[in-house]
């Protein structure tokens, strides 16, 4: 199959850069490429969902640069489940008391 894609754009430069993302979603681990333009600049500052496993919720963490406005990146996820730490105190009998 033959796809005539003309390579001739060498000055047009696409906007924006792209982030190698890793997914960090255990089990997952999917890379993607994902193109940050000023249009949706704010995923860097706000979460998104995984394309591969579609969790919600991942924040990516930039890890520097690799090359021509390629970036390597990680979309990590909070801890989900985490035992919320209730303030309980319990009460310690036995222990001393001055009378
Ligand atoms: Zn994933």
């Amino acid at each position: 199959m033959q796809t005539a894609m003309s390579t001739a754009t060498k000055s047009t430069e696409r906007p924006g850069i792209v982030y190698r993302t890793i997914c960090q979603n255990p089990g997952c681990g999917a890379t993607f490429d994902l193109r940050i333009t000023p249009d949706n600049a704010s995923l860097l500052s706000g979460t998104m969902a995984c394309p591969r496993c579609r969790r919600h919720g991942g924040m990516l963490k930039p890890q520097g640069r690799q090359g021509n406005k390629l970036f390597a990146a990680k979309l990590v996820f909070r801890a989900t489940g985490v035992p919320s730490r209730a303030d309980d105190e319990e009460p310690l009998f036995g222990e001393d008391q001055p009378y």
